[in-house]
């Protein structure tokens, strides 16, 4: 198959897959509280549908979606919900959120599920909606609700092509990897849903090289499926491949245009593990309540690759894996390069949580003191989105925001190369983290203010046409009045016409 390349990455940034790729995924026990923060995906939070003290089953809706661009939480397992407050919850600023709790029962009884064995007898929309139903997310760690970009209805551009997205480039993780080898005949299952519903004319899997044995289970997987639509891709191995732009790019040669989606090029990209969750969910009829997450690094003593009940602390995860080493630096959620530090092992795995690594002194990222930019263009030059990071600093750390926006500041995808390539060691990436937030809080008060001054105008328009209304009216009463006949004359006109009565009826 005819490969390209996108621009720039980091062909020999180092792996760390031995120290979890060949660990067989294993079912984590439930744990005594699962805690579900209600938001878990791009958009609205779910809006709970439980209240403290009620009895849950196991894929029972607790929360629902709030507005398009949400999903609902279903529970992990049966039990009692014992508060809906303020939680910890999976995110860079270390913030809690609202959260639902559940004590489970041991019982882990479950809801009656709906099967769709034969999902060619339902409607594309019907099993869009049973997706959205199901509250699947992008388990990729985008976490963007995938009834969204499965939704084709009244789109005007036709999808050609679905990927599937089992690039795992980041370093240390192995969940998507593991479901490959392991569930390969769901995951091809699942494409074929997809390619149902999105009537596209062929499904490329794109795994990476340095995996050639997951390769092989997935193509035994095609064959036995013998959907002649249906091909897999081994792509080199170079970091960042697995993001979305970036393997369309090495697949199919198309670039996806800034501030454009895949679809409005025809394409549709799922990561391996949503279309795993998607064929459960129809097939099986299953909610989104478990995945696969990796727990390695230094710092525990057993990694694992364990399916997970989504709502777990991550305390009840360490334990599975024997506890922690006195390595243990630091806890961070998703790999090294673009994953975030927690603040302590509380806080719950959710849809997006691909890995947790518990990283050692060795293998954080030290934070060296960072020199003045020497100008070398290296970050440039590894940049895979054909950025500008050395301008894009200097206009962040300058608070020129709107230039930094001007250079595609959006189009960033946080990667991490740059940082990577940089002699100066410089922490381009947190400056970019923050000069999106910044700007983000900027167009936000930008358009409450333009909002603002439109309904001022609004108002100072309508009481200057009320008060010419009020004009108008009043001119039109006067000159109506002044051209009303004077009382004298009136009364003189019903004087002369009595006379002339009252003389005629004297002749008569
Ligand atoms: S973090 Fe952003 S600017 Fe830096 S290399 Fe990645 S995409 Fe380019
Ligand atoms: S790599 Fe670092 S030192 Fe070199 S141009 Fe970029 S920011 Fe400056």
């Amino acid at each position: 198959m005819k490969l390209w390349h996108f621009n720039g990455g980091l062909p020999s940034l180092a792996e760390h897959k031995n120290e979890s790729v060949n660990l067989p995924i294993e079912i984590a026990p439930v744990p005594t509280r699962l805690i579900y923060p209600l938001r878990q995906h791009i958009g609205n939070a779910a809006k709970p549908l439980v209240k403290v003290g009620d009895k849950v089953l196991c894929g029972q809706k607790i929360a629902d979606a709030q507005g398009m661009i949400s999903a609902p939480i279903h529970a992990g397992s049966s039990g009692t919900v014992i508060s809906i407050a303020d939680h910890l919850i999976p995110h860079p600023s270390g913030f809690s959120a609202p959260s639902i709790t559940i004590e489970t029962d041991g019982l882990d009884n479950e809801i009656e599920l709906t099967p769709h064995t034969s999902f060619r007898q339902l409607a594309a929309g019907e099993l869009v909606d049973l997706i959205r139903e199901a509250g699947i997310v992008g388990l990729g760690g985008a976490a963007f609700p995938t009834a969204i970009k499965l939704n084709t209805q009244g789109k005007t551009i036709q999808i050609d092509t679905l990927i599937l997205n089992g690039a795992e480039c980041e370093p240390y993780i192995s969940c998507d990897d593991r479901l490959l080898k392991e569930r390969a005949n769901r995951v091809v299952e699942g494409i074929e849903i997809l390619l149902y519903m999105t009537g596209a004319k062929r499904a490329i899997l794109a795994i990476e090289d340095n995996v050639p044995d997951t390769f092989t289970s997935i193509q035994a997987a095609i064959a036995n499926n013998q959907n002649p639509i249906i091909s897999a891709a081994q792509i080199p191995t170079i970091y960042p491949t697995g993001g979305e732009k970036q393997l369309i790019q090495t697949l199919t040669g198309k670039e996806v245009p800034s501030g454009k989606i895949p679809a409005d090029i025809g394409i549709v990209s799922i990561n391996v593990g949503t279309v795993h969750a998607i064929q459960q969910a129809i097939i099986k009829g299953k909610p989104l309540t478990s995945r696969v997450v990796t727990i390695t690094g230094e710092g525990v003593n057993k990694p694992h690759n364990l399916e997970v009940r989504i709502g777990t602390p991550i305390k009840a995860l360490i334990d599975v894996c024997h506890g922690y080493t006195k390595h243990a630096e630091r806890l961070i959620m998703g790999g090294p390069m673009m994953g975030f530090a927690l603040l302590n092992d509380e806080i719950p795995i959710v849809k997006a949580t691909n890995c947790i690594l518990v990283a050692s002194k060795q293998e954080v990222v030290t934070e060296k003191q960072a020199m003045p930019c020497i100008r070398c263009g290296l970050c440039a030059s590894v940049c895979p989105v054909s950025l500008l990071p050395q301008q894009l600093y200097w206009f962040s750390r300058s608070e020129q925001l709107e230039k930094a926006e001007r250079l595609n500041l959006f189009d960033c995808i946080e990667c991490g190369c740059c940082d990577v390539a940089c002699p100066s060691h410089i922490p381009l990436v947190q400056h970019f983290r923050y000069a999106k937030s910044a700007l983000k809080v900027q167009n936000h008060e930008k358009h409450l203010s333009n909002v603002a001054r439109e309904r001022f105008e609004a108002r100072e328009e309508r009481i200057a046409r009320d008060k010419a209304e009020r004009a108008e009216r009043s001119r039109k009463k006067k000159a109506a009045l002044k051209s009303k006949p004077a009382k004298e004359e009136i009364d003189a006109a019903v004087n002369r016409s009595k006379a002339k009565k009252n003389s005629t009826e004297g002749e008569d």
